[in-house]
């Protein structure tokens, strides 16, 4: 039997950070201050990795911080100091790309990850980070399941793939569309997303008409179809992408993976995909989503050409933040409207999922009413059994 393989989730900031250590991951990475790729994300403080860190340890868990920019001469001299302060923290590995950053890590006693960021499909260059004291590589997504366990047989080391989340069209770290149509450095975490714009085609400077617009928008990548052969292949960390998406999200693709993750380690013999969960998937995402390399084909199936398709969500209707056991009462902050009448479902950190039809909601006032409607309303809703402080309530799927 495969060693269980640790589920790593992205945190955009302490609040997510939390949210997925409770909704069952082992792991979670995230950008610091300084030399991380999402220069638009609400990167952490060192006093936040720090707090991050002490939360994440008193429950067992990892936290992994992106150093991975491409670095120019000038920015190594704040290199050492910057990475003393991580180790402060005592955070458990920083994840980089650039290989002058490996040296002074091991000077300061960092544990070095490879960053998807180089693009790494092939065991000869997975010998040579290893070589160069890197205790994981984060496999390119491109990587099918072949090149998975080619890498596997021949290197002793710790791989770490991707399960879920968005994809670039083009190789990690080797895109610069974004550098030459905005001027901002995908690199170095400016990347506009030029990839899932829409074009106008032109032949012999003529519009096509009739054409739809052109667009390299990919579709997104959902393992959960084929995680038993994953988990098969000794994969070390099944890693989560989205460092900008919400709390719900979080809560909804890692809750999901853990079920699966657990229920095959529990019985691998009666193990079952379960389409209900690929529909919860599903809801979240705001693209279709497929295995991508996975199967070794990279079909057309796996690109939207003409005209992206961005699917909006509504199903996140609020947050429970508090309940009260003698009335039956669950303290609501409303996330999207909900009514009376209306079929729910509520999950949380370590509890069952269980469905409900709202009969009864009270305002601040404690006033009955009908319908929720105010962004982060804070309304009481009568549920039928005990909930926990940060379990989610959604539309029934
Ligand atoms: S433009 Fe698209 S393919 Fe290029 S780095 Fe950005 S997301 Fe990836």
């Amino acid at each position: 039997m495969k060693n269980k393989p640790e589920l790593l989730a992205p945190a955009g900031d302490l609040e997510r950070l939390k949210i997925a250590i409770l909704y069952g991951a082992d792991a979670v990475y995230l950008g610091g201050p300084m030399f991380g790729l999402r220069a638009n994300a609400n990167n952490f403080s060192l006093e936040e990795i720090k707090e991050g860190v002490l939360f994440a340890h008193e429950k067992g868990k990892k936290v992994y911080v992106t150093v991975n920019i491409v670095m120019h001469n000038k920015e190594l001299e704040a290199l050492e100091t910057y990475l003393k302060h991580l180790k402060e923290c005592q955070v458990d590995a920083i994840i980089i790309s650039d290989p002058a950053i490996i040296p002074v890590a091991h000077k300061v006693g960092l544990e070095v990850h490879l960053s998807t960021q180089q693009s790494t499909l092939n065991y000869e260059a997975v010998k040579l980070w290893k070589a160069l004291g890197v205790t994981r590589v984060v496999i390119a997504r491109e990587a099918s399941e072949a090149d998975i366990a080619d890498i596997k047989n021949h290197v002793a080391i710790e791989l770490e793939c991707f399960i879920h989340g968005a994809m670039c069209a083009s190789y990690s770290g080797r895109c610069v569309l974004s550098n030459f149509l905005t001027a901002r450095d995908s690199n170095r975490g400016g990347c506009s997303q030029i990839c899932r714009w829409d074009f106008d085609l032109y032949g012999d400077d003529e519009k096509l008409e009739g054409e739809k617009p052109f667009t390299f928008c990919t579709k997104d990548l959902s393992m959960l179809k084929v995680l038993p052969k994953m988990i098969e292949l000794g994969i070390d960390s099944f890693k989560i992408e989205g460092r900008m998406r919400s709390i719900y999200y979080i809560a909804t693709i890692v809750s999901v993976y853990r079920k699966v993750i657990d229920s095959y380690f529990k019985d691998k013999e009666h193990y079952q995909y379960q389409e209900r969960y690929e529909q919860i998937l599903t809801n979240c995402a705001n693209r279709e989503s497929t295995v991508q390399f996975f199967n070794g084909s990279y079909g057309v199936e796996a690109q939207y050409y003409n005209g992206r398709i961005e699917l909006s969500n509504q199903d996140f209707l609020g947050v429970i933040i508090d309940y009260d056991d003698e009335t039956g009462y669950a303290t609501i902050e409303e996330r999207n409207y909900f009514k009376l009448g209306d079929q729910v479902e509520i999950f949380g950190p370590e509890k069952e999922t269980f469905s409900f039809k709202i009969t009864e909601i009270l305002d601040e006032e404690n006033q009955k009413i009908e319908v929720v409607n105010h962004p982060l309303q804070v309304v009481k809703v009568k549920v039928p059994k005990e909930v926990t402080k940060l379990s989610m309530m959604r539309k029934n799927i």
